[in-house]
């Protein structure tokens, strides 16, 4: 024991107390003795005091060791607790040790008393960490489990999405093998497009799984963004999209300082803020539109990406970012979207909100910190 034990002992006779620090100062013990004989003064020494270990004697006038000891257990102090007393019976002594004390000594045999001490508070310590190591273990385990379900979940769904293309691209391949054999082609064009529908509709959830996978696991790279040039990437790569071009694009940009963050996964980000912004707009709405609005300071860049198209119901505001969740029967995607936007912007430490008035006004901000002064 390398620092100053602190003892409580609980003891009326003042004789007993001088026997007891003579042993312990005869075997060299570094202690600390805070004296109490009262209920009250137990209580407030266990508080104020805070002892290490806490030798009591069985009976005082007005209180008692197995009393003292459950006091302990109620406060779940994780002390050691030894008595030390007069002559008591075998039974008495394998009754307190059932109760939860650690040892018991004789005050006719004190000698025992420093071997006792060490060892209460050895065996505490070594269950204390054999605890910790099954606390430790066992939220492990409790990791592993959710994990595990997580990737059966993960492989079920992504199966399905991966699937459905595909058979529908086999389907339309072999009716359109029917039709040739018949000298039937007026229908290859419609087949063919829908074949290409597919194929890209497979790309789109491969291409999802790989930021998904790459997010998870490459190291982060800043450098100085350019989101003139973010939003133009992104929105050439949505030319596929249903009728793009007839959405107007708003963009308030503004900035004074330099910005930077991890572009690859920034641009994960405005891909898929802006083509779901494209994919659910209005069909009833002559004047669709996308805003597109950042605003730069030294510390931070907040980032509104707002669409006047169907919206999202309150009720299906929460569960938008998890993991293939769709809230619409419009969504023909793979749910994974919004998911690894959320992660994205976790591993950038920043933060996402969205806010919605189906039919009005669909909002996503984010907050992402500046790391300018990082890049050289
Ligand atoms: P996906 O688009 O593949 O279904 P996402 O994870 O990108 O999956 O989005 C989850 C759901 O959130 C979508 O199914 C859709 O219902 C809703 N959503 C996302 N963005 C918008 C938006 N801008 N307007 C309306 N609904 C949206």
């Amino acid at each position: 024991m390398d620092k100053q034990l602190k003892i409580l002992i609980l003891e009326d006779l003042q004789e007993d107390i001088w026997l007891v620090k003579r042993v312990l100062t005869k075997d060299g013990m570094d202690f600390l003795l805070e004296e109490v004989d009262t209920k009250e003064d137990f209580v407030s020494a266990l508080k104020s005091f805070s002892p290490d270990i806490v030798l009591s004697d069985h009976s005082l006038p007005q209180f008692n060791s197995i009393e003292a000891l459950k006091i302990c257990q109620q406060y779940q102090l994780d002390l050691p607790f030894i008595l030390v007393t007069g002559t008591v019976s075998e039974e008495f002594a394998v009754n307190s040790l059932k109760q939860g004390a650690d040892d018991y000594v004789l005050k006719s045999n004190l000698e025992r008393l420093p071997s006792a001490i060490k060892h209460a508070i050895k065996q505490r310590e070594d269950e204390k960490k054999r605890k910790e190591a099954e606390l430790k273990l066992r939220f492990q385990n409790e990791e592993l489990l959710k994990i595990n379900n997580e990737l059966d979940s993960f492989v079920y769904n992504i199966s399905h999405n991966l699937r459905a293309p595909l058979l529908s691209a086999l389907g339309l391949v072999r009716l359109a093998k029917i039709e040739i054999k018949t000298d039937q082609y007026e229908s290859m064009t419609l087949y063919c497009e829908k074949i290409e529908e597919s194929v890209l509709k497979l790309d789109e959830t491969l291409k999802e799984i790989l930021d998904y996978s790459r997010n998870a696991r490459s190291e982060i790279k800043y450098e100085t963004i350019d989101f003139r040039r973010v939003i133009e990437d992104s929105l050439s790569k949505m030319k596929y999209l249903t009728n793009p071009s007839d959405t107007r694009i708003i963009t308030d940009l503004r900035q004074t300082v330099p910005f930077a963050t991890d572009n690859y996964r920034l641009n994960v980000i405005f891909n898929n803020l802006l083509s779901n912004a494209l994919k659910y707009h209005d069909p009833k709405k002559h004047d669709k539109w996308i805003k597109i609005e950042t605003d730069v300071d030294e510390t931070k860049a907040v980032i509104t990406i707002s669409d006047n198209g169907i919206g999202i119901e309150k009720e299906y505001i929460p569960q938008i970012f998890d993991m293939f969740y769709r809230a619409t029967v419009r969504s023909d995607g793979s749910g994974l979207g919004l998911y690894i936007v959320k992660e994205d912007v976790g591993k950038l430490g920043g933060n996402i909100k969205v806010t919605s008035a189906p039919r009005i006004e669909t909002s996503f901000e984010i907050t992402l910190p500046n790391h300018h002064s990082l890049v050289s």
